[in-house]
């Protein structure tokens, strides 16, 4: 059976992890700031901060943006719940911004009139405190659009870039915070590296990187000045917020910065992959992905859409016929905003008819690097047969 992602781990990150499993600490040791040095300086950002996942490390950053009851945070609906539901842990209000048609990214354009009209209503409009760009795929959002209304509407951008890590954009790397205040990465096994489970937020505001790993330890701090008087002593510490303990391990990051080594590799192998599926999928009813000006996708996943005046059979049905070919599909994702969770805080289908159509027409194919050239044509040649 082929599934949609799958990790690549070698004997040398095994090599790594062996070699902390053996050292001194196993958490809180000297791994996990050689791992945030090593990807701060690979995507070009000042500070980076690792913890247990990207849904933690969207937490901490909502909590470091200062997002909390009464506020607003709005992102895409097209994306893992996690975008939303960092939101909601800090007691806001989550609301949607459609998608582009081309790029299934979050709509500047849509996300420009929602300011507008948020601004226009007044103080009941309810402006975001908080925007989550989604690079899904590992495409990046239109972010000098994103940035140019955040300068004008005064959010904080934390991009969600869980996709992305390695992605290319207007010369520089997602993740450098060039146009956002935050990045978060996931290093879940699907993902284009892997520390298990594992994510990391970067940015290049000290003041948020200070918060940050406040968040990330229980809100205590050792250092001085962050208290609240003189230490009482070396044994002294201060717990000056409410944090949690959202640490990475030294194993984990270990992991990481092994797998980093190959990170360039990749994306190169993803690349190469999606170039073979857009050759080889050109003559079947659906639309392979559309990259924008600028954009370096590190393809995460692989998407198409159905061109349903073509096709008349059931996705349930395609999805079935696959995997009786031993292919597992998969849909990324079911629109947030239709989830019970959200609905049941008022959200409505139609409030995102671009998504509410994507959802109808777009599926995943397999994608990870170990796929083999032979696995792929399988993959394609079952489709047409499927698709016939
Ligand atoms: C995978 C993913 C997350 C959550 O990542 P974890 O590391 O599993 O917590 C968040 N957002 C998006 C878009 C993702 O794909």
């Amino acid at each position: 059976m082929i599934f949609y992602g799958k990790q690549d781990v070698n004997d040398a990150d095994i090599a790594a992890v062996e070699a902390v499993l053996r050292s001194d600490f196993l958490t809180q040791g000297p791994a996990i700031e050689r791992f945030e040095r090593r990807v701060a300086a690979y995507c070009g950002a000042k500070y980076a901060v690792a913890v247990t996942n990207a849904t933690s490390a969207l937490h901490i950053a909502c909590r470091a943006a200062g997002l909390a009851e009464g506020d607003m945070l709005w992102t895409s609906p097209i994306t893992f719940t996690a975008s939303a539901n960092c939101g909601r842990y800090c007691g806001a209000d989550v609301d949607f911004v459609d998608i582009d048609d081309a790029t299934y990214n979050m709509d500047a354009d849509v996300l420009e009139q929602k300011l507008a009209a948020a601004r226009a209503a007044g103080r009941s409009g309810r402006l975001p405190k908080v925007v989550v760009p989604v690079h899904l795929a590992g495409q990046s959002c239109d972010m000098v659009r994103i940035h140019a209304l955040a300068e004008e509407y005064g959010f904080t951008v934390l991009e969600d870039a869980s996709h992305a890590t390695g992605a290319d954009y207007l010369g520089g790397k997602v993740g450098s915070c060039a146009y956002s205040d935050m990045a978060v990465f996931s290093f879940h096994p699907v993902k284009i590296i892997t520390t298990g489970e594992g994510g990391m937020v970067l940015t290049n505001r000290a003041d948020l990187y200070e918060k940050l790993k406040l968040y990330r330890s229980h809100g205590i701090t050792r250092d001085p000045q962050l208290m609240t008087h003189a230490s009482d002593g070396p044994w002294y510490y201060q717990q000056v917020d409410l944090g949690y303990n959202y640490r990475m391990t030294d194993i984990q990051a270990a992991l990481g910065y092994s797998q980093m080594d190959r990170l360039d590799q990749f994306v190169a192998r993803r690349r190469h992959l999606v170039a073979r599926y857009n050759e080889l999928l050109r003559d079947l009813p659906l639309r392979t992905p559309h990259v924008m000006d600028g954009a370096g996708p590190s393809w995460h996943i692989y998407i198409v859409r159905l061109d349903l005046t073509k096709v008349k059979k059931p996705k349930t049905q395609i999805f079935a016929e696959m995997r009786a070919r031993g292919i597992t599909l998969n849909l990324h994702y079911i629109p947030v905003h239709t989830q019970p969770y959200y609905e049941a805080l008022g959200h409505r289908p139609e409030e995102c008819p671009v998504a509410m159509q994507y959802y109808k027409e777009a599926f995943t194919l397999p994608l990870y690097t170990l796929l083999t050239e032979e696995q792929q044509d399988g993959i394609v040649a079952a489709l047409k047969e499927v698709l016939a």
